[in-house]
């Protein structure tokens, strides 16, 4: 696979080099120079979920990786199922949180773990991260306890959910959490700050897990496959997906998807207030807020880091533009459509009801719609239980990290006071 700096054309590096570093020079991200089509999608899709995604990322990464490696990497990180339910007489939920941390971010940072763990040969890495809720917990169990890696996660204090950050800031061992005064922007800007600073890159041997490794995008690719294969054979024909955005990670994935060969046309990318994409699509100008709190707070991001990547994909032609929905969400439409959706049986947290709005919103009505459940609803109790007025049971992972005491050290929004306390740390 070759990647191409989307910032500086002249850096074109390989996936290795591109999980390795992360993000390219001018803090461009990296993205594939060619996406193939795959030529047997109807064969694929008979195939069981870890065997197709081994052959997917083989189609996608190419011979950087030997095929029983891969198949290997595959079935380790992707050890749990995704599930499709039927909502209602046209509408899926992808359900992708049945993961050690209850969100979809496992599948990325499973298989980010993977990568690392192949390429890095025993020299030391420092996984810098900014979670705004669930990448934290995804990455820092995926590479608990892991030779030779130190974790570093930055999240807005006050921010995030008990449970979201309960299951990162209990672990410790080469866990190391901050809570930082300020948005999850904010900690974004501190990561990027430290991957331009030289002295910290080699000294840690610095590299991100957040949604700009290629390594996460690529494992996302997978479970779109999943949807479709696990949709009866008659309603495969006319499919449209709802994803709910925050950095433009999973549905880059989709569109990835959609480009080497599943067949869906349509992607909606709903966001909450923090309505950046939304507001440039329909405005042509390119003008972020500062950040929004909001129920959905995965979703609170208004520099999406990911958007580079879907807009070269929507300039080059390579996905049609008039098939590409966003639009936001307000906070009193969240709450009425999780209503909603329980009146009728299921019970989908903020995330995922943004997403079924989507749906309801850009679908044709003939069409079959996915929307993707991106979180457990027990990891956002507080809301759920506030908006529907009904009991969540705790998963027994959740119980337990709620039991334990949080170890993150607090931090205002200052890159020299970070680097003083991880030198000081890891050094
Ligand atoms: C991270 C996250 C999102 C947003 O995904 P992006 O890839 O950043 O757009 C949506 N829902 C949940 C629950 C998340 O954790």
């Amino acid at each position: 696979m070759q990647l191409v700096n989307l910032k500086d054309e002249q850096q074109k590096v390989s996936f290795t080099e591109a999980v390795k570093t992360g993000l390219g020079r001018n803090q461009g991200v990296f993205f594939p120079t060619d996406l193939t089509r795959l030529d047997n999608v109807d064969a694929l899709l008979d195939l069981p979920f870890a065997e197709r995604s081994a052959q997917i990322l083989a189609h996608l990464i190419g011979d950087e990786l030997p095929k029983d490696t891969l198949t290997e990497m595959v079935a380790r990180a992707f050890d749990f199922p995704v599930k499709l339910a039927k909502v209602d007489e046209k509408n899926y939920c992808l359900e992708l949180f049945h993961g050690p941390t209850l969100a979809f971010k496992d599948f990325g940072g499973r298989f980010m773990a993977e990568c690392i763990g192949l390429f890095n040969h025993g020299e030391r890495v420092t996984i810098l991260t900014a979670t705004s809720g669930d990448t934290g917990a995804a990455v820092a169990h995926a590479f608990y306890n892991k030779p030779h890696v130190d974790v570093v996660i930055l999240y807005p204090e006050g921010k995030i959910s008990l449970a979201q950050q309960k299951l990162f800031t209990t672990l410790g061992g080469n866990i190391h959490c901050y809570a930082v005064e300020g948005s999850f922007d904010d900690c974004q800007s501190l990561v990027k700050q430290a991957f331009l600073d030289d002295e910290v890159k080699q000294k840690l041997g610095l590299n991100s897990a957040n949604s700009i490794n290629i390594s996460r995008l690529v494992a996302q690719v997978c479970y779109y496959f999943e949807a479709l294969a696990q949709l009866p054979k008659g309603e495969r024909g006319d499919v449209h997906i709802s994803v709910p955005s925050g950095n433009f990670g999973n549905v880059c994935a989709a569109m990835i998807a959609s480009i080497i060969g599943l067949p869906v046309s349509k992607l909606s990318a709903v966001t909450n207030q923090n309505d950046t994409v939304p507001r440039f699509i329909a405005s042509g100008q390119w003008s972020p807020n500062a950040t929004i709190e909001s129920l959905s707070n995965a979703m609170d991001v208004s520099k999406p880091n990911n958007w580079p990547r879907v807009q070269s994909m929507l300039d080059s032609g390579q996905f049609e533009q008039h098939d590409f929905y966003s639009r936001c969400v307000s906070e009193q439409r969240t709450q009425d459509v999780m209503k909603e959706v329980a009146a009728r049986g299921y019970v989908a947290e903020p995330h995922t009801a943004i997403a079924h709005e989507g749906l309801t919103q850009d679908k044709a009505s003939n069409s079959t719609g996915i929307f993707l459940a991106t979180a457990h609803p027990a990891k956002f109790k507080e809301s759920v239980e506030q908006v529907l007025g009904q009991h969540i049971k705790l998963p027994k992972v959740l119980q337990d990290a709620l039991e334990k005491t949080c170890l993150a050290q607090p931090m205002t929004a200052d890159y020299e006071q970070l680097k003083a306390a991880i030198f000081d740390k890891l050094l």
